[in-house]
């Protein structure tokens, strides 16, 4: 017998669970399942993504409706639009052969005629996200008078993303004799309070220790310096040839610019965020599932919901503000009984954070050192020679060349033809790779590279107190007296020549002047900004700084030419994208339910020609934005 039948679960759904390769329950559906089948529980389990917490409901509410009766019975609440389809998609999975179970999902940024004529049809499971459902329950369109059951699903997210107020509004339109099942991968001191406000008594699971995360998940932290970040990262990347992973950045704008960065470089990468539209965002998703993409850089709103479930590694490009992100962000990986490494990239101040996220999670941090050179190139020689051992030799077509190649290698030894081969791939990591500097952030100039030679690259400049490797300092004739401080100037600089600020490097403010560093391949592209630009009537000027011109150590640079290009079978094979770009959607919201509050937060920079630029932030607290650190 199945164990689910032993559960309680009737045979027509046990079927079709077997089906989708259930054999057994999982923790929490071995636990949760025989308390919500009772159906006289409100209920609390505190439970990651990935641990099959949507059966683990999904199974007792459809072992709970009365299906003779056409009415909405049972109303599911989740934060975003990806969980609403994937629990909706899931559950009429489980009700494959409920002929009468009626299933419908409400979410923003579809069209909203569509759903209200699902719902007018009759509907018992209404799966929803509250923007939405607010919306319909405003049109008088559903009537929640006789719902026996809510879930609250992710509730730590909803509430992080301002939804409070929607939910208790839906929520009084439900009867008070309803059950509630609230789940949750956190639990902080608001979601604690939901459960205090809206239930009985609720019967409370935990799986594995309160707030931890999933134990099939390692922790690893790097320490680099700010400037190293990028080529660090790009390291780990190629250090883990069959990675496939989500990079999660704090920003849209970085994860555009990581996203571009990383395709110029010839990765497999792309970028999901909240400037995309909602047909943009299913075309990459789509991508990243059919693992046509290896690498998906994503903001913490936007990757909500993902389940995909064979990721191998989170990276976190930048650490979330909100510790209970931490967790969200590395319960992507090591889902489904899966592992997966959850690695930090931080600088050396920010090791006090690692500390935190270990206190709440419960586990501890492996610090781990960003590879050599020659460890990738190392790594990348025996990923190909294992690959070679792998290949499946299709002898049908290739024999017919056969005879023409053993006429061009006839005479060469096979010692001397492997090396040939293997050196097609080799040379150009070794060429990439040569005299690499130590990226970490505690290495000395003696670490360096492990064949003992000083870098060649990346080092600083060779004009005393210079800009930094990669840059180029500038002068301005522009300071403090103008009443700029650093963030105004970095803001002032980038409006008017359209580069990053990620692209300027260190600001020395001084009276009537100041200097600042750019990349030093942009040197020109800002200098020639600047040109007809002039400052309350003064001209402004830009020279190099006769103090430390441009150093020429560009290291691992980012994006631009000249750094190496992977081809198909390169660092990590798999499809290149080459130039093409998507456009942002500018404003066109896709997501109209969450927009506000995904605007909320975030810095401005001060725009002298009256405008503000806002590097903005996605998602967050909803009203006011909360940074655990
Ligand atoms: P969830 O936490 O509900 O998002 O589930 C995570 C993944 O595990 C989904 O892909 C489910 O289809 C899968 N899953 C859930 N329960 C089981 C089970 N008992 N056996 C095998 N896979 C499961």
């Amino acid at each position: 017998m199945n164990p689910f039948n032993e559960l309680g679960i009737r045979h027509d759904i046990v079927n079709a669970i077997t089906e989708l390769g259930f054999e057994k329950p999982t923790p929490i559906q071995e636990s949760a399942i025989p308390v919500l089948l009772s159906g006289s529980n409100d209920f609390v389990g505190l439970a990651q993504t990935g641990t099959g917490k949507t059966a683990a409901f999904g199974l007792p509410l459809l072992e709970l409706i009365d299906y003779k009766k056409n009415f909405p019975q049972a109303l599911i609440l989740c934060p975003t639009r990806e969980l609403c389809l994937q629990i909706s998609n899931d559950i009429k999975n489980f009700a494959k052969n409920l002929p009468n179970a009626s299933v419908v999902a409400v979410y923003g940024g579809a069209n909203i005629v569509n759903q209200l004529r699902d719902i007018k049809r009759g509907v018992q499971i209404v799966v929803a996200t509250p923007g939405r459902m607010k919306d319909i329950l405003n049109r008088k369109a559903i009537d929640f008078s006789q719902v026996n059951y809510v879930v609250l699903d992710e509730a730590d997210e909803m509430l992080n993303m301002g939804f409070q107020e929607d939910i208790d509004e839906i929520l009084s339109t439900t009867p008070d004799t309803k059950k509630t099942w609230l789940f949750s991968a956190t639990m902080p001191r608001e979601v604690r309070a939901i459960a205090q406000n809206y239930m009985t008594d609720p019967k409370e699971l935990t799986m594995g220790t309160k707030n931890s995360g999933n134990v099939n998940i390692d922790h690893e932290y790097y320490v680099v310096k700010a400037r190293d970040k990028y080529a660090a990262f790009k390291r780990i990347v190629d250090y883990n040839p069959d990675i496939f992973g989500i990079v999660f950045c704090r920003t849209k704008i970085e994860t555009q610019e990581i996203a571009e960065a990383l395709i110029k470089d010839g990765y497999n990468a792309d970028a999901l965020h909240g400037d995309l539209s909602q047909q943009q965002r299913d075309k990459v998703m789509k991508r990243y599932r059919d693992r046509s993409l290896q690498l998906l850089i994503a903001t913490d709103v936007a990757a909500r919901g993902i389940d995909v479930n064979e990721v191998t590694h989170v990276i976190n490009y930048s650490l979330p503000d909100e510790i209970a992100n931490y967790t969200h962000r590395s319960g992507r990986t090591g889902r489904a009984g899966k592992t997966g490494v959850s690695i930090a990239i931080i600088n050396s101040r920010e090791l006090h954070k690692i500390r935190q996220i270990e206190k709440v999670i419960g586990k501890q941090f492996t610090k781990t050192e960003v590879p050599t050179g020659f460890d990738v190139v190392e790594k990348q020689l025996f990923g190909l020679i294992h690959k070679v051992n792998e290949v499946e030799v299709n002898d049908q077509q290739i024999d017919q060349y056969l005879p023409r190649i053993m006429g061009e290698f006839g005479e060469m030894s096979k010692e001397e033809l492997i090396k040939r081969f293997v050196s097609l791939e080799f040379n150009r990591f070794l060429e990439y790779y040569k005299g690499a500097r130590d990226l970490n952030a505690d290495a000395t100039e003696e670490r360096g590279s492990r064949d003992g030679k000083r870098s060649e690259r990346g080092e600083r400049g060779d004009r005393g107190r210079g800009a930094e490797a990669g840059f180029t300092r500038l002068f301005i004739n522009l300071g403090a007296v103008d009443d700029f401080s650093r963030g105004d100037l970095l803001g002032y600089i980038c409006n008017n020549t359209g580069i990053s600020g990620k692209s300027v490097g260190r600001i020395d403010m001084k009276g009537v002047f100041s200097f600042f560093e750019v990349e030093s391949d942009l040197t020109n592209q800002v200098i020639e900004a600047f040109k007809p630009i002039d400052y309350h009537g003064r001209d402004v000027r830009i020279e190099v700084s006769g103090d430390g011109g441009s150093s020429n150590g560009g290291g691992e640079r980012r994006g631009g030419g000249g750094e190496r290009r992977r081809g198909a079978g390169g660092f990590g094979g798999g499809e290149r994208r080459g130039g093409e770009r998507r456009e942002r959607s500018g404003g066109g919201s896709d997501r109209g339910e969450r927009r506000s509050r995904e605007r909320s937060g975030g810095s401005a920079f001060r725009d002298f020609s009256g405008k503000r630029r806002e590097d903005r932030r996605e998602g967050g607290s909803g009203r006011s934005r909360r940074s655990d650190w």
